[in-house]
């Protein structure tokens, strides 16, 4: 299954490492940057499912790196859960208009980050969180491993299976060959681009694109895109 993926943007080495540690014991897939500059140049490539932004940050502070994740159009609905460090610091950065989602004060446990951040994946990508994601006619049981289309059973192997859980997160968006790769075969696997359009063909198949509408949209030139409704 796809996970959720997280970007931790902290400085800290000790601090990231540890977050990273944890967030994957949690099953999600976490990278890591180090400056604000490297962080929105990750949000840009990898679009990550949510972020952790350290507020103090060398080159690019933290409410800049959330102000200009904001202010593009791709990922102006990204989550985004701001660390603060304690007391004065963190009442004046919830005063700012960051446009942080959440806030978590330095010190924290990680029982209390790994919640904050599923409440925050529920809240704002219900399809990330939940065991059962629905798109038009297309449902998802993450739980039983089962799709069903039009209430008919679909079966998939599981390379369909996690590139359809992935695509039905995101409906509308368009994904590229090498963003599918990478979430769904894994970014240390060596597989060839054209591999995605095989999977692609198999899925379409399967939901019986050739008898109901075709839930996969092709973009010319860019990739692939869940779109029912469209
Ligand atoms: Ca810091």
């Amino acid at each position: 299954m796809a996970q959720p993926s997280i970007l931790v943007v902290e400085d800290e080495d000790a601090l990231a490492t540890l977050l990273q540690y944890n967030l994957e014991k949690e099953g999600y897939r976490v990278s890591v940057a180090g400056d604000g500059e490297e962080a929105l140049a990750r949000v840009e490539e990898a679009q990550p499912d949510l972020v952790i932004l350290d507020w103090m940050l060398p080159k690019v502070s933290g409410i800049e790196v959330c102000r200009r994740i904001r202010a593009r159009g791709e990922s102006r609905n990204l989550p985004v859960i701001m660390l603060t460090a304690r007391g004065e610091e963190s009442d004046r950065i919830r005063g700012l208009d960051t446009g942080a989602d959440d806030y978590v004060s330095k010190p924290f446990s990680m029982t209390e980050l790994t919640a904050r951040v599923r409440a925050v994946l529920r809240r704002i990508r219900p399809g990330l969180a939940e065991d059962r994601v629905q798109h038009g006619d297309l449902s998802v049981d993450r739980v039983a491993h089962r799709v069903r289309r039009g209430g008919r059973e679909v079966h998939l192997g599981p390379t369909e299976f996690r590139l359809l859980d992935y695509l039905i997160q995101h409906p509308g968006r368009v994904f590229s060959r090498e963003q599918l790769l990478d979430a769904v075969w894994g970014s240390e696997v060596y597989v060839e681009a054209r591999t995605v359009d095989v999977h692609i063909g198999r899925l379409r198949k399967a939901l019986g694109a050739d008898t109901a509408p075709n839930p996969i949209r092709t973009v010319r030139s860019a990739g692939y895109s869940l779109d029912l409704e469209g």
